[in-house]
């Protein structure tokens, strides 16, 4: 990915809502800011409670096979690749663990430039498209 590229990109996302913060600006749409921030805060907390579970079950896997080797089958070992597998599929990056705010712009940065993109960069992506896209 395009380093110069990806950090327009992620700042343009912060642009959309900052007029919530600086209430002055006279044409925003607070009503709709609003409404968009609520659906991100959804989506944040979907995305990272399926995370979680993913990581939770990866590390419970992990506990069986160090303490319990013996007992560790070929169903587990297919398992935890299939949870391996979903977690990279699903994390943006780490940067957007951070808060709701980088959640959105590094989704938003995905959504455009990114080659295998997360479902949940779409999901903001088609939102933001939806929302303020004129
Ligand atoms: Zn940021």
């Amino acid at each position: 990915m395009d380093y110069e590229k990806y950090v327009a990109t992620h700042e343009f996302a912060h642009t959309l809502t900052y007029q919530e913060k600086y209430k002055s600006f006279v044409d925003a749409d607070m009503k709709k800011i609003k409404k968009f921030n609520e659906s991100v805060k959804e989506l944040y907390k979907d995305y990272q409670k399926e995370l979680y579970d993913l990581f939770e079950e990866s590390r419970q896997l992990d506990i069986k096979f160090v303490m319990d080797t013996s007992s560790y089958t070929e169903a587990d070992i297919n398992r935890r690749k299939y949870l391996a597998e979903r977690m990279n599929n699903i994390t943006i990056s780490k940067y957007a663990n951070e808060n709701e705010e980088e959640f959105m712009a590094e989704a938003f940065a995905d959504y455009k430039l990114g080659i295998e993109k997360s479902k949940y960069s779409i999901k903001v992506g088609k939102l933001i498209d939806e929302v303020f896209r004129r």
